[in-house]
């Protein structure tokens, strides 16, 4: 399983906006760690800077200054469509004889590679094989008057999650898809404006929140303020795994600061499958405010069993299944002597394909644990996303695949407990309505979703791959 990526821009003249930029990729590098970039814009032309790796990898002084602008966007990458190289890394900068256009997309289309054959047979030429290339492409050749008519031109045609920012010689658009999966936000700073993922990129370079982007809106940002195009925003089906684990705990969303929400996903485990347990941990960082909940709830004291290796990337966003094993271990070390002869609850975000969790019970073990109890945030996952997050194929996912007891068996823990649909959606604290819950359900927001389920993802990614690596060739 892999997550989305991070978006940012901002608009400032009186700023060095490539480096705020920078920084702001740097909050939002739990978002995507295979490449990053930025563009700017000074009125006139725009200049691209991508690389491979981490945003502190990709930059440098020289190429920082070699930004210039009064406006940027910027993009951290995690693959949901298109593998992981330099071609595919973002924003990507279109152009035709009379316009360009630099686009930096969250998300993932259900009908890209539809979309991408039609405009192949057009004759359009695409450099890497991603769903942004596509997005930058359409919105190019689209009909318009004007960049926003072009934009909401594109968003009628494609299907699928994006939160978008874009950025033209003269302005920034950022638009966001009509369900709101993936998160966008709207900042203030001194003498312009932001637009980020999350919340957390606000509060690093200074700016004040304003507003969440809503679902089929488009906003431009220019000398002239900010323009808001609004659209349908009555269908919203936001991914809950943002409150779960892929935003950060001290963003917030749809006014919830994440922290909280998870420390009211780790009581509501506690409440839903007690146990008898010495001590409870989470499973850092990403359910160490749900392990706290939980304690709290509990009164079983709190304690921290792993250190996380902070500077190793997480295994969720790691990009194949021989760097998934290898991030496992050199990510957490635990501490014997918190461990030695504890009944230990152990919480954790989610089990998706089920590779990790047996290792971690395993090292816990290795420590002196004398008992093992997974408490688990995510109700089991059954059913593959179409919206960008990879949970591979249905085959890959353990709970479509086994029961309860029988992944409890096959992660050698002692109990296994998940929270249920209704208590995970009474820890957001936000109606039902509002989220997508179909890896939970099946019951999924765009119908098309079943259809590319019944083709299988994996034809999709077959193309997608082989669509690379000739261009690579070529
Ligand atoms: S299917 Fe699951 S991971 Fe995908 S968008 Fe919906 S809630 Fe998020």
């Amino acid at each position: 399983m892999h997550e989305s990526c991070g978006v940012f821009g901002i608009y400032s003249p009186s700023e060095d906006v490539a480096r705020l930029t920078f920084f702001a990729l740097y909050a939002l590098q739990h978002r995507g760690q295979e490449s990053a970039g930025i563009a700017t814009a000074d009125g006139k032309i725009i200049r691209n800077y991508t690389g491979m790796g981490r945003v502190s990898n990709v930059f440098t002084e020289e190429s920082l200054r070699s930004l210039p602008g009064r406006m940027a966007i910027g993009h951290n990458r995690y693959s949901t469509s298109g593998s992981s190289r330099a071609c595919n890394a973002q924003p990507i900068l279109v152009s035709n004889e009379t316009s360009s256009i630099a686009v930096a997309h969250n998300g993932n289309l259900v009908n890209g590679e539809h979309l991408y054959q039609e405009l192949v047979s057009l004759g359009y030429k695409f450099n890497g094989t991603t769903d942004s290339e596509v997005i930058a492409n359409l919105i190019l050749a689209s009909p318009g008057n004007s960049w926003e008519e072009k934009i909401r031109h594109t968003m009628r045609r494609i299907k699928g999650a994006y939160s978008l920012v874009m950025l033209t010689p003269q302005a920034i658009y950022t638009a966001r898809d009509n369900f709101g999966v993936r998160p966008l936000c709207l900042g203030k700073v001194d003498h312009g404006w932001a637009v980020a993922s999350e919340t957390c990129a606000l509060d690093h370079i200074g700016a004040e929140f304003i507003r969440e982007i809503e679902p089929d809106e488009i906003v431009k940002i220019d000398q002239n303020g900010v323009q808001s195009f609004k659209g349908d925003a009555s269908h919203k089906a936001m991914c809950i795994f943002e409150y779960i684990y892929f935003a950060r705990p001290d963003s917030v969303i749809n006014g919830k600061l994440l922290y909280n929400t998870r420390l009211a996903m780790g009581a509501g485990l506690a409440k839903e499958h007690p146990i008898d347990g010495d001590i409870v941990m989470g499973v850092p960082d990403s359910a160490t405010a749900a392990g706290t909940g939980y304690a709290r709830e509990s009164g079983i004291p709190v304690v921290e069993g792993l250190i996380k290796n902070r500077y190793v990337g997480r295994t969720f966003i790691m990009p194949d299944q021989r760097m998934r094993d290898l991030g496992v271990k050199m990510k957490f070390n635990p501490l014997p002597q918190v461990l030695d002869g504890e009944r230990v609850v152990v919480v954790d975000d989610s089990i998706v394909r089920g590779t990790t969790t047996p290792k971690v019970v395993k090292m816990l073990r290795k420590a002196g644990a004398k008992e093992v109890h997974m408490r688990i945030c995510a109700p089991p996952i059954k059913y593959p996303c179409f919206f960008g997050v990879d949970m591979a194929t249905r085959r890959e996912l353990i709970a479509a695949n086994k029961t309860v007891p029988e992944i409890c068996e096959y992660i050698d823990a002692d109990s296994l407990g998940y929270l249920s649909v209704e208590g995970l959606v009474k820890a957001v604290g936000l109606p039902r309505e509002n989220f997508c819950l179909a890896c939970f359900t099946g019951d999924y927001p765009i119908p098309v979703q079943l259809e590319m389920d019944k083709l299988g993802i994996e034809n999709l990614a077959n193309i997608q791959q082989n669509a690379c690596e000739a261009i690579e060739d070529a």
